[in-house]
């Protein structure tokens, strides 16, 4: 799977595919990630990527050439399942959302900032638009490693034990089950008895009944109540 990512600030997103499981993820060549700079496809004098909000008001706005000259480069070269703009107006990202997106081959995101982008590269090139939460942040590149994290990592092969993603919550629909490790006795805090049974049954069936018991305390709007 592949992602084109453009954005004015391609620093902000060198560490968060540095590490750990994305770097995992690209080395073994499951995923490629590519940061293209806004600002090269820019055509004005000073590479501005940004004017002036017709109507007057507050903030600047991001124009539309270099968008549409890095979309069509990179139109040009493959074939785009989406084309992804990442806005808090847009649907809030979900698990479901992740799986979906999990089983594309070729995603462009696209980073906004200031006040946001022209209207019209909405209209034209964004096929869908996923907000991370109902808050504002001053840049899209977060929400950018935050949706390509959530997706990676759902890609078969990418986890070494490929179980561990479909057990996390809302996978399933309920939130996940606590987790314990060494040492068995903290202080004489212990781990709970049963994880130490080695009953297998008895301890999915535990690990059931608290995944169930924490979401209806948590999160009951996942139970439908
Ligand atoms: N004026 C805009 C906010 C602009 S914030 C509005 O009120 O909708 C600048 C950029 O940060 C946005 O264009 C978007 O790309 C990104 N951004 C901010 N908050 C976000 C969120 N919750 N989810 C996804 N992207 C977000």
């Amino acid at each position: 799977m592949r992602f084109d990512i453009i954005t004015v600030l391609p620093g902000l997103l060198e560490s968060p595919f540095a590490h750990s499981i994305l770097q995992r993820a690209q080395r073994k060549g499951i995923t490629e990630i590519h940061v293209h700079n806004l600002r090269e496809y820019s055509t004005g004098k000073q590479k501005s990527v940004d004017d002036y909000p017709y109507g007057g008001g507050s903030g600047m706005v991001m124009t539309i050439q270099p968008f549409a000259a890095c979309i069509e480069k990179l139109k040009a070269e493959r074939e785009y399942d989406e084309v992804i703009f990442m806005s808090p107006d847009g649907e809030t990202l979900n698990q479901p959302i992740a799986n979906q997106l999990s089983g594309k081959k070729n995603i462009i995101i696209l980073c906004g900032h200031y006040k946001g982008i022209d209207q019209r590269i909405r209209d034209l090139f964004v096929t869908r638009e996923i907000s991370i939460g109902d808050y504002v942040l001053s840049g899209g590149e977060l929400p950018a490693a935050v949706l390509v994290d959530a997706i990676v990592r759902l890609i078969p092969g990418v986890l070494s034990d490929e179980t561990s993603a479909l057990s996390d919550s809302f996978q399933d629909g309920l939130l996940d089950a606590p987790v314990y490790t060494r040492p068995a006795d903290w202080n004489g805090h212990k781990v709970p008895d049963i994880l130490l049974s080695g009953n297998t049954p008895e301890v999915e069936k535990w690990r059931f009944e608290q995944a169930v018991e924490r979401t209806r305390l948590r999160r009951p709007d996942l139970l439908g109540e």
